[in-house]
């Protein structure tokens, strides 16, 4: 299969290509010239080989086609469970078992499987450059630990990421080298940028990106839902609802596609935190990029969610349609707070906040009758709530218990080196 930009002006490029590219060069983003056929898919097989079944026919004709079987099982070697929550007919698919404990985790590995094996046989390594605000430089830092001829050059924002993200930035070590920018998250977004669009210093070494909008991050993604709306309907005879917590809509992407590919899914709800662009376009609006706000669930700060134009291509442009399929709605920071303290208080369930508000949606859906009583719905948790410990602990007034995965990382010295907000002393250290 071959795959396209959403801006209609790049040649069609493969499908290693398009994940060792990220970004096509008209500044669009990568799709499938056609979205496959409806896939038959049964239920009762691990999270691997369902990624396997699914993403057979974007991998077609492929170098990395052979391949597929080995990056499932090697990227999805951790739990998805899907638990039934205290309310009836409401459950939480939880992606937080990876070594990171949030949803990034998928994409990322499944991106370092991918692109270590096309860097297999190369002279030189290949170096992914990453600037973030927290949760992805961290998934990314542990997906491509010790992968051969891959390096990872990670920058955050000093002092600007939490005490226990600046540390699983820098406990890794090896062939991960994490930079603390004397400076902002958009200091360091422009300093990566500059590293990526500089010819001349990727002729000596060679640069990658890794961020949400990646093919290699974005369809494996699709696998959690088809393994757990299968699983549910082979147990309850019926199709799983959704209610996503989003930002750059990556995750909710994957939901979409998934559908599109014959998965038993019904509804997909989207939930946000304050940054509203998304619940105002739904609710009838233009589609208008705004400067983010920082909120308590910080991972969906967005304010020009970066997927829009792949789900606006996936309804052909069509705003009448988009708006129809789905119901996005926006949750402030008191009401997160108040979602958190009170499924603790009266079911004793604790969420991260930006599962807390999704889990906010859902309850004004059944409090509505929008989600009928008898339809199944799932809130997708997409980080244990021990990350955030700051925010969740003083709301339930105990501590969280911090899960195996991350405890291990937490326990190993971290060192990240200081660098001025400078293209300068990036692209030295680059070259060093
Ligand atoms: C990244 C992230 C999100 C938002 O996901 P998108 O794919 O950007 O919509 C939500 N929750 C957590 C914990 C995240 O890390």
């Amino acid at each position: 299969m071959n795959f396209i930009s959403t801006r209609g002006s790049a040649p069609a490029v493969s499908l290693s290509q398009a994940i060792a590219a990220g970004l096509a060069p008209d500044g669009g983003l990568y799709v499938p010239q056609q979205m496959p056929a409806p896939r038959a898919l049964r239920a009762g097989r691990s999270l691997a080989a369902t990624a396997d079944a699914l993403l057979q026919p974007f991998f077609a004709d492929d170098r990395l086609e052979a391949e597929l079987p080995g990056i499932c099982s090697e990227a999805f070697d951790f739990p998805v469970p899907l638990q039934a929550l205290a309310t009836p007919n409401d459950h939480v698919l939880e992606l937080f078992h990876g070594p990171t404990a949030a949803f990034k985790d998928f994409g990322a590995r499944f991106l370092a499987a991918s692109l270590s094996r096309l860097r297999a046989g190369q002279a030189r390594p290949l170096t992914i450059v990453v600037a973030t605000s927290g949760d992805t430089g961290a998934a990314v830092a542990a997906a491509f630990h010790n992968q051969p001829n891959l390096k990872v050059v990670v920058l955050y924002p000093d002092g600007r990421v939490s005490p226990r993200q600046a540390h699983q930035l820098g406990c890794l070590g090896d062939n991960i080298h994490a930079l603390r920018v004397a400076g902002s998250f958009d200091d360091c977004q422009a300093m990566a940028k500059q590293a990526l669009g500089d010819v001349e210093l990727q002729a000596q070494v060679p640069l990658s990106s890794a961020n949400s909008i990646s093919l290699g991050r974005l369809l494996p993604q699709m696998s959690y839902y088809a393994h757990a709306a299968l699983t549910h309907q082979a147990i309850h005879g019926t199709a799983l609802n959704f209610v996503i917590p989003t930002g750059n809509l990556g995750n909710a992407m994957a939901a979409v596609m998934a559908r599109a590919l014959g998965v038993p899914l019904g509804r997909i709800v989207l939930a946000t935190n304050a940054n509203r662009v998304l619940p105002d376009y739904f609710a009838g609006g233009q589609y208008m990029p705004q400067a983010s706000v920082a909120t308590l669930a910080n991972a969906m700060d967005v304010g020009a969610p970066s997927n829009f134009e792949r789900l606006h291509w996936l309804y052909r442009g069509d705003d009448v349609a988009l708006r129809a399929a789905f119901v996005s709605r926006p949750v402030d920071d008191a009401t997160i707070r108040d979602t958190i303290a009170a499924r603790f208080s009266r079911f004793g369930e604790v969420f991260c906040p930006h599962t807390a508000t999704a889990v906010q949606l859902l309850e004004q859906l059944r409090a509505s009758g929008e989600a009928a009583t008898g339809e199944h719905w799932a809130v997708v948790a997409t980080a244990h709530p021990a990350k955030f410990e700051s925010v969740v602990e003083p709301l339930i007034g105990r501590e969280i218990p911090v899960p195996p995965a991350l405890a291990a990382l937490l326990e190993r010295p971290a060192h990240a080196d200081p660098i001025e907000p400078d293209y300068a002393a990036l692209r030295a250290v680059l070259l060093g």
